[in-house]
């Protein structure tokens, strides 16, 4: 999910590190996968969330999926500067309970470039998960980290915002979706 504002410098010391893989783009079928989940949080896990972490940074996003860089892995992390959202990996993660009301909010998708829609979700969610120690952490939100945390789940289950958005969006971005489609067909 991109940083819903535009970013401005933060001051932060730029990262010169290179990451190894790449977000990849609809209609990339891992995307729709329902990613595995993870035996083991080891260094092998570790090192894919730290390149998570950089290829975040790199395309400004405030949220990050394992499927989006072509791991069908039940990890996704989160951090942006802007929306106090902190900067943590969430492995194997699990809703325990989805509440408040309902908003609809416009979302972006780094996999889904220029495209945005409506998506509507619950407020308050608490989600529990194991860190990138292995250990298991519960924490609730009721602001833009909760609608962070159900985009990039939805990623897990192979489900994106083209999905989600109010119908007269899904109609807008039509033609966005078909290009991508196309791009993607040109490429192979
Ligand atoms: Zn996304």
């Amino acid at each position: 999910m991109p940083e819903p504002a535009p970013n401005a410098a933060n001051g932060a010391r730029p990262d010169t590190r290179v990451p190894k893989r790449q977000v990849v783009l609809y209609p990339d079928p891992v995307l729709r996968r329902k990613a595995q989940p993870v035996k083991a949080v080891d260094s092998s896990i570790r090192e894919l969330v730290e390149d998570m972490f950089l290829l975040m940074d790199l395309e400004e996003g405030a949220g990050l999926a394992a499927p989006q860089v072509g791991e069908s892995l039940r990890i996704f992390v989160t951090g942006t500067h802007e929306r106090g959202v902190p900067r943590k990996a969430y492995i194997n993660p699990v809703f325990v309970e989805l509440g408040g009301d309902f908003e609809s909010m416009d979302e972006g998708c780094l996999s889904l470039p220029e495209i945005r829609g409506s998506v509507r979700r619950p407020t308050q969610v608490t989600i529990r998960a194991l860190d990138i120690d292995g250990r298991e952490f519960t924490e609730t939100s009721s602001d833009f980290s909760a609608r962070v945390w159900q985009h990039e789940f939805d990623h897990l289950e192979g489900v994106l915002i083209i999905d989600k958005m109010s119908p007269l969006d899904r109609l807008r971005v039509r033609r966005a979706v078909k290009d991508l489609k196309a791009a993607a067909d040109g490429d192979a």
